[in-house]
């Protein structure tokens, strides 16, 4: 039995009013807009939530220490793409292994007490 926490983007919601542009024509429409996290479930598995927490956290140090963008970035880790690293730091699927994380965040030379912390607590029998 998988542990779900409530959704941190939406909030448990599932998802949110938007503002849609129609196709056709020049107006735009309130529409519920489906979490792109949760799949609209408004919850995530605990795993997820802490990918999303990780996530934000290397995204944080990589903007506010390192002052280093994606692309730059991808220059420096030749292992990962800037498509892999914007996964890793959106917590988003496909996830990807917790050693990657791992790398990411060492690559970073992040302090990575409360990551390792982060994984222990998310344990290895969730979700993919
Ligand atoms: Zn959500």
């Amino acid at each position: 039995m998988l542990q779900m926490l409530s959704c941190p983007r939406c909030q448990g919601a599932g998802g949110g009013e938007g503002l849609v542009k129609m196709a056709d024509s020049e107006d735009c429409v309130t529409q519920w807009i489906v979490c792109n996290l949760c799949d609209g479930l408004g919850q995530i598995s605990r795993r997820r939530h802490a990918a999303v927490s990780i996530g934000k956290h290397l995204r944080d140090h990589r903007v506010k220490t390192l002052a280093v963008s994606l692309a730059d970035l991808s220059t420096r880790l030749p292992t990962f793409t800037p498509q892999a690293v914007s996964a890793v730091e959106h917590g988003t699927t496909p996830f990807t292994s917790w050693g990657d994380v791992l790398e990411l965040c060492i690559a970073y030379e992040c302090d990575h007490h409360e990551l390792l912390e982060a994984i222990h607590a998310a344990g290895d029998a969730d979700d993919a």
